[in-house]
Order: C-alpha cells, then sequence, then structure tokens
C-alpha cells in the first residue's frame, strides 16, 4: 500500500502523534518506546486528582515524578539526589512500614 499524498517524514509525524494519543488513552508510560502500564503522574500546576502524564515505575523518576504517588519533585534536592524515586513522603512512609514489617514477625 502506498500513501501518494503523504511524504515519508509527515506520516511519521502523523504517526507519533497517533502513538502518543494512544498511549495517553491507555495511561502507557510517555517515555519513548515504553508501553509499560504507567502510574498517574500529577504536574504542581495541574487540576488536583486529576492525572497529566502517565509513566512506569522506571521512568516516573527520571521524569520528576514520585514513584508511589505521582507528585511532582524535579528540581527538589532530596528527590533528584535520592536513589529511591519516591517523595519525601512516600519515603518516610515506605521506612516506617518496612520498619513496622520488621518488628511485626512474632505472631
Ligand atoms: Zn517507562
Ligand atoms: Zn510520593
Amino acid at each position: 500500500m502506498t500513501l501518494p499524498s503523504l511524504t515519508q517524514r509527515a506520516f511519521d509525524q502523523y504517526l507519533r502523534g497517533v502513538v502518543a494519543w494512544l498511549k495517553h488513552k491507555l495511561h502507557r508510560c510517555a517515555e519513548d518506546a515504553c508501553w509499560r502500564k504507567g502510574s498517574d503522574c500529577y504536574l504542581p500546576d495541574g487540576q488536583p486528582g486529576v492525572p497529566d502524564e502517565w509513566y512506569c515505575w522506571e521512568h516516573a523518576a527520571s521524569a520528576g515524578y514520585c514513584r508511589s504517588c505521582g507528585s511532582f519533585n524535579g528540581g527538589i534536592e532530596s528527590f533528584d539526589c535520592g536513589r529511591s524515586g519516591l517523595c519525601e513522603n512516600c519515603d518516610y512512609q515506605w521506612r516506617a512500614d518496612t520498619g513496622e514489617f520488621d518488628s511485626d514477625e512474632d505472631y
């Protein structure tokens, strides 16, 4: 099948737009070539409770989002320099949870 009215470049651009739209619809990770299921990610100036983007666990942190709650933390030193990819709240929660788990063995 040939597409005489479209140049290859225009077609590529069109395809990329369709893929981005589809990923957005299916809540897939927004990272290029990543089709994992994404978590809800929220921009600081977005509507509360309405996700702005979706990223998988692996790519959320590099895009500046907390891997757990999806809040945007890009530019915050403790987040950018930390290895957990969790915001301060979730990092604390995670520590508390694992701490509880450790001391809860004797049942
Ligand atoms: Zn991803
Ligand atoms: Zn968080």
